[in-house]
């Protein structure tokens, strides 16, 4: 086993731990640990929400979740050499779970959770028909994900980290201020906003401390979005086995991970929609000089996938197009179509006996596939969504015989109001 450069004490909060790391991007947070070109290492990561989440049967935690505390992350890690301009090469060597036997009380420790939040407290892909807050917690055997809340379903996990990325320079950082915030002015008073601000309540930025935290906390960017620096990209196939290419703004590159998720469909669409836990990542590092440059990446990270995937080969697909459920109209709008085609999925799943909350929830966890299948047959575009059948513990084809029923049992638990 590499050795562990970032360790976190599973009984002490994010703040508490030998080394504290961040929830903000900034490139001020002095790095904690330096590593060199070539090293092999171990990071312990938490939980997004580092614990505010519970395995119960209630989702008022979801409905009160501390979106403004998001993403602990591990890091900053120096890279020793690495300077702006070039490429951060990282391998995933391994991620998982939390190595621990019994099932404790962090998300990680054997189960994990999905959640939809609701509309006044973040929002996801499709807030219009799922207004509340609900969770699903899902158990882990090995490789398999399983639900009391979703029966008749188990899959294999596609391990990975949903954010991984390089701290910005300080012209980055004003140049994602500048444009979120140039959008956020479009419609100051929207419900979910259009992008968050900096904000320095609940603000946790390493060891800087005193005049340096408050000017830095002021700037600082969330850590919601994926940017340049790679940062929240939530790509299910990140996995084992993955090579990322990551520009360098700063000296030491100073990397940072979190976020880790069991498994996650494309587009994670209920926003808590991975299945949510606390892990370890061990990762190779290395330095491409000048690479920016070299090979013209300068715009996001560009990656290699890794080798691990569940392997699926039957799949039902729903297909959606540019046209509201009130039959309007848009011109070419993919995010429309794909839900469009989530809500065609979930339609379906419901003649089979799940609530729409319980098919909403598996395209989220699942390891579905989202496609662009047509983005130039004006004025529909087409989207895709494909759900691998051997999930389903029946045949969800269409047959002369009509859809199996399934017992939803104690369903998604909802908030109280
Ligand atoms: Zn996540």
């Amino acid at each position: 086993m590499p050795d562990v450069v970032f360790p976190l004490d599973s009984t002490k909060k994010f703040t508490d731990q030998k080394y504290v790391g961040h929830n903000r991007w900034h490139p001020d947070i002095p790095a904690n640990v330096t590593v060199r070109p070539g090293d092999s290492f171990r990071v312990h990561c938490r939980e997004w929400f580092d614990g505010a989440i519970h395995n119960d049967d209630s989702a008022d935690d979801v409905r009160d979740a501390p979106l403004s505390t998001v993403h602990v992350l591990s890091g900053p890690i120096a890279v020793e050499g690495a300077a702006p301009g070039d490429l951060l090469v990282v391998d995933i060597l391994d991620v998982g779970p939390i190595p621990q036997e019994d099932s404790g009380p962090l998300a990680g420790q054997g189960w994990g959770y999905t959640g939809i939040f609701a509309t006044q407290n973040g929002g996801g892909f499709l807030t219009e028909q799922f207004p509340d807050a609900y969770k699903v917690i899902w158990d882990f055997s090995g490789q398999t994900a399983t639900s009391r809340h979703v029966p008749g379903v188990s899959f294999t996990g596609i391990v990975h980290p949903g954010l991984m990325g390089t701290a910005p320079s300080a012209d980055l950082l004003a140049r994602w201020n500048r444009r979120e915030q140039a959008l956020i002015d479009t419609d100051p008073d929207r419900v979910p906003p259009l992008a968050l601000p900096p904000l320095p309540q609940d603000a946790i930025l390493g060891t800087l401390a005193g005049a340096e935290f408050d000017r830095a906390a002021a700037e600082a960017a969330r850590t919601a979005p994926p940017r340049e620096n790679g940062g929240n990209q939530d790509i299910k196939n990140l996995t084992k086995g993955s090579r990322v290419f990551y520009p360098v703004f700063v000296d030491g590159a100073k990397l940072s991970m979190g976020d880790l998720h069991f498994s996650q469909g494309d587009g994670e669409i209920t926003f808590c929609g991975a299945i949510e836990m606390g892990g370890f990542m061990d990762l190779h590092v290395d330095v491409i000089k000048g690479g920016m440059e070299t090979y013209g990446v300068g715009e996001n990270a560009v990656f290699m996938p890794g080798n691990v995937d569940p392997r699926y080969e039957r799949w039902l697909a729903f297909s959606g197009t540019s046209v509201t459920l009130d039959d309007e109209q848009h011109y070419l709008d993919s995010h429309l179509s794909y839900q469009r085609a989530c809500l065609h999925a979930i339609d379906y799943l419901t003649k089979f006996g799940y609530t729409p909350e319980q098919a909403y929830m598996i395209l989220g966890a699942a390891p579905i596939e989202g496609r662009l299948s047509g983005v130039v047959d004006i004025p529909n575009s087409c989207s895709t969504v494909y759900l691998p059948t051997a999930i389903f513990d029946m045949d969800i084809t269409p047959s002369a015989s009509g859809p199996a029923r399934i017992d939803p049992g104690m369903g998604v638990p909802r908030s109280s109001f």
